[in-house]
């Protein structure tokens, strides 16, 4: 018997889902297979995977989320050979609240603790919850475990955690927690692999997804990020605003008299380069517009600032920066906005080469670039399946 991790992410109208063998230590890094339910709660969901392609989907309208998580369990379940069983399943959760620093193994005591942090994260936390609960439903003996997002920054210094709010307000665990931090970890493994010592120097990864953040690292630990309470803060994202002067927030809700949730929807689904540019959360849409459209010019230049803006931040924080790397669907993909925010850093000893960039080679520096450039797929999944099958095997 083949015992094999299934590693859910679960986002609001998505569930993204890698399958990995055990049995290999440490595990491969590849999933045997991965996929993922696209547009929950929508109009028209689909369903996707390595094997079988993508097809359109009916989910129960009542409980589409958990229509949509069976199909994946019976899917993933119909793929398995005689010889292969899930042993285990790893959830990438958000937030681990100031309890849970280290992955752990999912009980009631464990789950009631994750739900009492829905209020620091609830457009994030409550679905990889409702996988757990969903999962102990059908499958009660089946192991689970939560992978949290805020614990690869648990290493940074107070004074990177600290909000300047008044002391009893950090005292009640209104910090700045950090978020990506599966991503961030795995590229404490794939960093030292790829750049040999330079990695454990002055790093900064920018990992530009949906959402964004850049984490400064030094000895391979995390010293400082951009986003902080919460995932709004820092970078401009896709719908995100990112780091915002709160004066802003109170004058909307004061003066203009927008309601409490008119005002988060606007910052966590209007904003960011949807918002800016009035098109698309999407780069591949805008930039073929950004000629034309000069709202779509604007979006895209104010997210390349930003992004420089947030380098130099932590730079200084490091006392100068080796390596810069980027990850995640912008970061891996755009060659376009990667050259943009380097060409901005050229004052720091950011130099690259434009068909390394074009090729989205692992290093896209010029060999006399003082600051090594590099661009490395991220791996979030196998992080969190290789904790689970770590805890496990300790715990067996
Ligand atoms: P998530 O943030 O949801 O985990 P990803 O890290 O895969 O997902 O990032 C997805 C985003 O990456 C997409 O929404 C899209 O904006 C962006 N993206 C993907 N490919 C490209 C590309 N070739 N050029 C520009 N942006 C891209």
């Amino acid at each position: 018997m083949t015992p094999l991790i299934l590693v859910l992410n679960c986002g609001s109208s998505s569930i993204k889902f890698a399958l990995f063998e055990t049995g290999t230590a440490p595990i491969a890094r590849e999933a045997s297979m991965h996929g993922k339910v696209d547009g929950i709660g929508g109009p028209q969901p689909t369903y996707g995977d390595s094997r079988q392609g993508t097809d359109a989907v009916v989910l129960d309208a009542a409980r589409p989320y958990h229509s949509a998580l069976a199909l994946i369990h019976a899917r993933v379940r119909s793929c398995l050979s005689d010889a292969q069983r899930i042993a285990s399943v790893a959830h990438r959760v958000v937030h681990g609240g100031s309890k849970y620093f280290a992955p752990v193994r999912l009980d009631a005591q464990v789950l009631a603790d994750l739900k009492s942090y829905i209020p620091l994260a609830p457009l994030h936390q409550p679905f990889a919850l409702e996988a757990i609960e969903e999962l102990f439903r059908i499958e009660p003996a089946l192991p689970q475990v939560a992978c949290f997002d805020t614990a690869f920054h648990r290493t940074q210094a107070p004074i990177e955690q600290m909000l300047a709010l008044p002391w009893s307000v950090w005292e009640r665990g209104v910090r700045r927690y950090g978020f990506h931090g599966l991503s961030y970890e795995y590229m404490s493994h794939a960093l030292p692999e790829r750049h040999g010592e330079l990695a454990s120097g002055r790093v900064i990864v920018a990992h530009l997804g949906n959402g964004a953040s850049l984490c400064a690292l030094q000895g391979l630990e995390s010293v400082a990020t951009t986003m902080g309470f919460s995932a709004l803060d820092g970078l401009m994202m896709g719908s995100r605003c990112g780091s915002i002067d709160p004066g802003a927030v109170i004058y909307l809700m004061q003066i203009e008299q927008l309601s409490l949730d008119e005002v988060a929807h606007m910052l966590y689904h209007d904003s960011g380069l949807r918002g800016v540019s009035g098109v698309s959360a999407d780069p591949r849409d805008l930039l073929p517009l950004e000629d034309t459209h000069p709202q779509v010019r604007t979006a895209l230049a104010l997210y390349v600032r930003r992004i420089v803006r947030e380098i130099g931040a932590l730079t200084a924080v490091l006392g100068g920066l080796d390596l810069l790397v980027f990850t995640a669907g912008i970061g891996e993909h755009s060659d376009v906005l990667r050259a943009r925010v380097c060409q901005d850093l050229e004052w720091l000893g950011v130099r690259i080469d434009p068909q390394a960039n074009a090729r989205h080679a692992a290093v896209i520096s010029t060999a006399d670039s003082p600051v090594v450039v590099g661009v490395e797929k991220t791996n979030e999944e196998w992080i969190a399946a290789w904790h689970s099958a770590q805890l496990l095997a300790a715990a067996a």
